[in-house]
């Protein structure tokens, strides 16, 4: 099909990015302030990616794991930028984000998680980041929900948070402002391929759409982009979350800052809600929820906060996180002319959104990958042991 796909010119861009979730949004407005012209387009109406589903947590700490430096420097340099990224977005539109440095509290409940949690926090000390290992009473004193008997926790108070449909509320006023089209409900179904060189998209409402670059933010859905030839689709799988949305009936919440046990994460947002995750799951592109998952999780939740029990249960959804095989993001020149990858940010896409937006843009304004974004880089896959591991 993309073979066959003639360049009849309707308009053209100098860039279209495929895919309306966090990283796409971030991509088309870092590009856009510095000039460029784009479109955005993303077949679900609203977009209904794992953009809509995460809580949200902007977490280096919390969701560091052993023999991941590349990913950690990534995340400590997305955290850092990410204060001035939101104050330059709320400026930009009056929209707020819902960004809060609240700090986290990964609290152990029994002595097998307290010596986990132990050996983590080596690690963490060992790499110089802020975490404090607290006794339960010093605990307390930060949460004083806390369920009766455990043995110990780790604060990380520079941990924050944002909320990521507040986000995106905020990217798509700040593009409207750009006069940046964001098209949702249109599905990209075919490549206009000019030899080795990618010259646009083709849709479902049968436009042929042109541009220097096309960017390919389709998060879960990256790798089975059937409307790329197969050498262009990077190695990315679903990886299923499911996750919970309560609501405390006096609208207080039952923690002030990020709450994890080894099973679950609490988080909290101002109103009063409190978001529940998250499963993780190797299920390909199921997205159901189901009761198994969200009782692990109410049971998790209850162990930590016994309070959750009084709350409202509102939501419960489920998303699918583009992982790749090395759990490093995949941005850069991919495959063809004029494609770029800006996807698999797995469990840190909300994190990491500003500086992969920084980065696509800077690609495509001066055709070079930042420093801090380079272990994205898809030349690290030139072997055929990660596509493999697709
Ligand atoms: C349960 C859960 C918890 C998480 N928690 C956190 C967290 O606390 N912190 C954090 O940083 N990250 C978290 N993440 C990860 C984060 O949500 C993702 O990494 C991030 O949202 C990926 O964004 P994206 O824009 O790449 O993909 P998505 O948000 O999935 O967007 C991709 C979009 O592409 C569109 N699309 C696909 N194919 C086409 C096509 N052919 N044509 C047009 N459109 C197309 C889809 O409709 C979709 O809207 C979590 C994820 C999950 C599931």
């Amino acid at each position: 099909m993309p073979a066959e796909a003639r360049l009849t010119e309707k308009r053209s861009y100098d860039a279209i990015v495929v895919g309306g979730g966090v990283i796409g949004l971030a991509c088309a407005w870092r590009a856009a302030r510095r000039g460029a012209g784009v479109l955005v387009l993303d077949r679900a109406h609203p977009p209904a990616g794992a953009t809509r589903v995460a809580p949200g947590m902007l977490a280096p700490v919390g969701e560091l794991d052993f023999g991941e430096p590349e990913l950690l420097e990534m995340t400590l340099a997305a955290a850092e930028l990410y204060p001035g990224f939101v104050a330059e977005l709320e400026a930009a539109t009056g929209e707020p984000a819902g960004y809060a440095r609240m700090g986290a509290l990964h609290v152990a409940l029994d002595r097998d998680e307290a010596a986990e949690l132990r050996r983590v926090h080596d690690l963490q000390r060992s790499l110089g980041l802020g975490a404090e290992w607290l006794p339960p009473r010093r605990c307390r004193e930060l949460e004083p929900g806390l369920t009766p008997s455990f043995n110990g926790g780790v604060h990380a108070a520079d941990e924050a948070v944002v909320d990521p449909r507040a986000l995106t509320g905020a990217l798509l006023a700040a593009l409207a402002a750009e006069g940046v089209e964001v098209r949702t409900g249109v599905e990209v179904t075919a490549a206009l391929l000019d030899g080795e060189r990618i010259a646009g998209v083709r849709t479902d409402h049968g436009e042929e759409l042109r541009a220097s670059a096309v960017v390919l933010a389709a998060g879960a859905w990256s790798g089975q982009a059937e409307w790329l030839p197969e050498h262009a689709r990077p190695p990315v799988r679903p990886v299923k979350g499911q996750v919970l949305e309560l609501r405390a009936p006096d609208g207080a919440a039952p923690c002030e800052r990020i709450v994890g046990s080894e099973r679950v994460y609490l988080v909290p947002r101002g109103d009063g809600r409190l978001i529940v995750g998250a499963t993780v799951e190797e299920q390909g592109f199921d997205t159901a929820v189901t009761a198994g998952g969200v009782h692990e999780l109410l049971r998790e939740a209850y162990r930590l906060l016994p309070e959750v029990a009084e709350m409202e249960l509102v939501e419960a959804a489920a998303g699918l996180r583009p992982a790749t095989p090395d759990n490093l993001p995949l941005v850069g020149p991919g495959g063809l002319d004029g494609l770029v990858w800006a996807t698999g940010h797995y469990r840190n896409g909300i994190l990491l959104a500003p500086l992969t937006g920084e980065a696509v843009a800077e690609l495509l304004d001066r055709g070079k990958l930042s420093g801090s974004m380079a272990a994205a880089s898809p030349g690290r896959l030139a072997g055929s042991a990660a596509r493999a591991a697709r």
